[in-house]
């Protein structure tokens, strides 16, 4: 005999998302597609698995994703695959093999989940959406502005406030490891006060010991050597434009010199969104300029702009701000009384779902007493219930009767009943 056993929960980490919360994923969803279309980005769809290879290449072997947050293993072949991280190493592979990136300019999007092994908190998650956006084949700082503002306009239409933007320039690679120089040099000198994960990022990634969020580390970090005052002359230009376009479009932003990103293939423009009513997890979308990828991964040279926004903290912000719309529940909901009343009921929905459109109506299916239908009605959040009985069967009429507040039932012909849903449907 088998033994009873504990419930099998989902793994940790990794999260549902019931019926209740599915309504604002599905308005930000539709807020993004609307806001994308209106800049005339496509989207595109990869597989959630990829080759080992292709992150460890892309995001290099010296970052917390690739050292420590994959969701690495062999398949039965012995190939080692990777449940995706994030988006871009993906898209810029797809695009490179389907010739996307010949001779033309792309602007796409997609969406979907991403897996991390990280330690789960508020915010962060083992799996998390994204809504990833890149553009290929544009070198100046008007995609990188285009994208800025196409983000700010996606809060506006959400009706988000309270995230900032923060921004940054990292300059070329050539100044980035003039100034790795600088700054080797400068936390050497207090190598003591580094904590492991920084001494041993001192000798493989040393910008990312600006990245930290030890806060005993803090002040160091504060009086390090600025990348601002090592940049090379070009993208102190670019830098410029990028910042002249967003002061005319009346877009605020801070820069921010400790502004890194966790990759390594960014160069020059970098930017995050962020918001301080989320605790640690407060950065809300981050992104920026990764010249050299589509290079490294066997392309022809393309400059390429991109950003990836995290749909859980987007999410939980607009709950936390009391803009996220309430759940779509049914207009109606259609109680059926007696033998009669129940082998029309089907009917009767599909002849209401025809004639009045958009009306969200749920049918009684599985019998019941009255009392016990309205019960179920009620439940269903719908406004009104329907009512067919045998008397309203007999005489071809309907019963309508609002759910909330104490207005009676009234009896009206099918015809007058569909006329009666259509005008409260309109208001
Ligand atoms: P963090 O510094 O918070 O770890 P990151 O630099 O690793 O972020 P990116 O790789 O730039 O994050 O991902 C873009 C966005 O995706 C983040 O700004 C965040 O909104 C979201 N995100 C990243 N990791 C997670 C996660 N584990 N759970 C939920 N959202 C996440
Ligand atoms: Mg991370």
């Amino acid at each position: 005999m088998s033994q009873p056993s504990k419930n099998v929960q989902a793994i940790r980490g990794m999260n549902d998302i019931l019926p209740e919360q599915t309504g604002v994923w599905q308005q930000v969803e539709a807020a993004v597609r609307n806001v994308l279309a209106a800049y005339g980005y496509s989207e595109i769809r990869m597989p959630l698995l990829e080759k080992t290879e292709l992150f460890k290449r892309s995001i290099g072997e010296v970052t917390d994703i690739v050292e420590k947050e994959m969701y690495t293993f062999d398949d039965r072949n012995g190939d080692s695959l990777t449940l995706r991280p994030e988006g871009t190493a993906g898209c810029v592979r797809a695009c490179i093999e389907h010739g996307l990136l010949h001779n033309q300019t792309q602007r796409l999007w997609y969406m979907g989940p991403m897996f991390r092994h990280e330690r789960p908190q508020k915010g962060r998650y083992r799996q998390f959406h994204q809504i990833g956006v890149e553009a290929f084949g544009m070198a100046g700082p008007d995609i990188d502005a285009e994208q800025i503002l196409m983000t700010a306009r996606l809060w506006k239409q959400l009706g988000l406030r309270e995230v900032h933007l923060e921004l940054n320039s990292l300059g070329t690679a050539a100044a980035r490891a003039a100034y790795r120089d600088i700054l080797v040099a400068y936390f050497s000198a207090h190598r003591e006060r580094l904590d492991e994960d920084s001494q041993r990022r001192l000798g493989s990634n040393p910008l990312r010991i600006l990245d930290s969020k030890n806060p005993d580390m803090q002040a160091l970090i504060e009086a390090a050597p600025k990348l601002a005052e090592h940049l090379d002359t070009e993208s102190q230009e670019h830098f410029a434009a990028l910042r002249a376009m967003l002061d005319a479009a009346g877009v605020a932003y801070r820069v921010n010199p400790r502004l890194v990103r966790g990759l390594d293939y960014y160069g020059r423009t970098v930017f995050e969104w962020v918001t301080d009513r989320l605790g640690a997890q407060g950065t809300v979308c981050a992104g920026g300029r990764y010249d050299g990828l589509v290079e490294f991964l066997g392309g022809r040279p393309t400059p390429a702009f991109g950003f990836a926004l995290g749909l859980e903290r987007l999410i939980a912000l607009l709950i936390d701000l009391g803009v996220h719309p309430q759940p779509e529940t049914a207009h109606a909901y259609l109680v059926l009384v007696g033998a009669a009343a129940e082998r029309q009921g089907p009917v009767l929905g599909e002849r209401l779902r025809d004639a009045v459109p958009g009306l969200r109506l749920q049918v009684n299916c599985g019998g019941g007493s009255f009392k016990s239908q309205f019960k179920r009605a009620d439940r269903s959040g719908a406004a009104w219930a329907l009512i067919l009985g045998d008397e309203e069967v007999a005489n071809g009429r309907l019963g309508i009767k609002p759910l909330r507040g104490d207005a009676a039932q009234v009896s009206l012909s099918e015809a007058e009943a569909i006329a009666r849903l259509r005008e409260l449907l309109e208001r």
